[in-house]
């Protein structure tokens, strides 16, 4: 865990923006089926509390899609930036999609999930691996 108070992050377009007060998780690749293909690749997120995070003007753009009913992913309906993740059973928590905060995040990358759902191309770093989400 690392404090980064006041941190903000946004969407390419800059039309879905937010702020996230509290602590923030290390950096966690998932690889799972459902986050390559929202991704284009592998989704790199932090999480925070859920009350920690503001998004402004969130019904605006911010956009969800669950492609099962306990898991959504969040994006921009204009420009189409992967934003959050949230699932039903960790509810008081939301994955951020790490490369949308601005840098420097003074975050790390410690884990990859789900590497055995990863496209063949995919080179593997040197990271801890979990089958777990
Ligand atoms: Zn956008
Ligand atoms: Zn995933």
């Amino acid at each position: 865990m690392s404090e980064v108070p006041g941190a903000h992050g946004r969407c390419l377009c800059g039309g879905v923006r937010y702020k996230v007060r509290g602590e923030l998780r290390e950096v966690i690749n998932c690889h799972c089926e459902r986050c390559r293909r929202f991704t284009g690749h592998h989704m790199a997120t932090t999480s925070a509390k859920l009350d920690d995070i503001s998004v402004e003007d969130e019904d605006a753009l911010l956009t969800w899609f669950f492609p099962v009913p306990e898991a959504g992913y969040g994006f921009c309906s204009r420009c189409g930036s992967s934003l959050f993740w949230q699932s039903s059973e960790a509810a008081a928590r939301r994955a951020i999609c790490a490369g949308t905060l601005d840098p420097p995040t003074g975050l790390r990358t410690v884990q990859a999930w789900w590497v055995s759902q990863a496209s063949d191309y995919h080179v593997r770093p040197d990271l801890p691996e979990l089958e777990t989400e």
